[in-house]
């Protein structure tokens, strides 16, 4: 498409939202998955500027490159240290968090990895069903398991598991009932989280309409199919329609909405949802 609504900008320092926090140093660690590549990258890479050491896991070797460089090219006071796998693969789920504790405390997750597919419930594949119950359930589920024991060894406890939700965590759109499923899911994974973290190990959901990332772009072609409209159409009247703010967001904008809820200023933050939505679910 001409002028492409879905191309995101380049990530600044501007852009970064910069929080004062004890626990943003060096020693403390949080793992983020998907950070290979938009939302995910950006959180590595919001964080690493914060001075953390970023724990960043993908399947995608190519994609932890590039998060590198960024952070090298915004000079971050942290570090990036790369962990490639499948969260699919019960043995590197526990391989993960045991690699990223070697790099210091482990106090921080955010389980961002995730992926879309576009079929109507009665000819959606069931492997393709699992898959992303898989990748954005049960994986954020398994990590849990294995980070909080290394939070609650802390010496104050303090420690917080953000995951990646959506407006389909909310409400449900046609065609994507695997995602849907999934994102309603983690929302009670998140709270079944918080009611167990005795209020210092916190857990917490974001939930945003549109981010310009290939997860977007890629199924912009599929949606045209199944609702046989143009894209520019899927872009304009399906993505964007019901929102009131008529652009999609930065991945980098959502980036900050972790850093501010592993923040000390995210402190009562706990099972609740960032809906960062441009007026899309609270408007009619
Ligand atoms: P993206 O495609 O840019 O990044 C997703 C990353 O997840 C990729 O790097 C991919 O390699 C990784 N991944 C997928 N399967 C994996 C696996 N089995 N093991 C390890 N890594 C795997 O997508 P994105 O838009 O940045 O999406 C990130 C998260 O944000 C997802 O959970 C998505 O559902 C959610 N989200 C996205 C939007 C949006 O509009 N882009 C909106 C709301 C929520």
């Amino acid at each position: 498409m001409a002028d492409d609504p879905t191309e995101p900008a380049a990530l600044t320092r501007d852009s970064l939202l910069f929080v004062d926090d004890d626990h943003f140093e060096r020693g403390t660690v949080a793992l983020v998955t998907g950070a290979g590549s938009g939302i995910g990258r950006a959180t590595a890479v919001a964080l690493a500027a914060n001075g953390l050491t970023v724990a960043a896991t993908d399947l995608d070797e190519a994609g932890l490159d590039g998060t590198i460089e960024k952070a090298d090219d915004l000079d971050a006071d942290g570090a990036i240290e790369p962990i490639v796998g499948d969260l699919t693969d019960d043995e590197f789920l526990e391989r993960v968090v045991d690699e990223a504790a070697e790099f210091g405390e482990v106090r921080y997750l955010a389980n961002i990895a995730g992926l879309q597919h576009i079929d109507p419930v009665d000819e959606f594949p069931v492997e393709k069903f699992d898959l992303l119950h898989d990748v954005m359930l049960r994986a954020p589920f398994v990590l849990s398991k294995h980070v909080i024991p290394h939070i609650q060894a802390t010496d104050d406890g303090v420690g917080a598991i953000g995951n990646m939700a959506s407006i389909h965590g909310h409400v449900a759109t046609q065609d994507k009932v695997g995602y849907v499923s999934a994102k309603f899911g983690i929302r009670g994974l998140t709270k079944s989280i918080a009611a167990e973290g005795d209020g210092t190990l916190r857990a917490f959901t974001v939930s945003t309409g549109y981010v310009k990332t290939p997860l977007v772009t890629n199924q912009i072609p599929d949606s045209a199919r199944e609702r046989g409209i143009s894209e520019r159409e899927v872009v304009e009247d399906v993505m964007l329609g019901e929102a009131r703010v008529k652009e999609m967001m930065e991945p980098v904008e959502v980036a900050n909405l972790f850093t501010l809820g592993f923040s000390k200023h995210g402190r009562h933050l706990d099972g609740g949802d960032l809906t960062w939505d441009g007026g899309q679910l609270g408007t009619y």
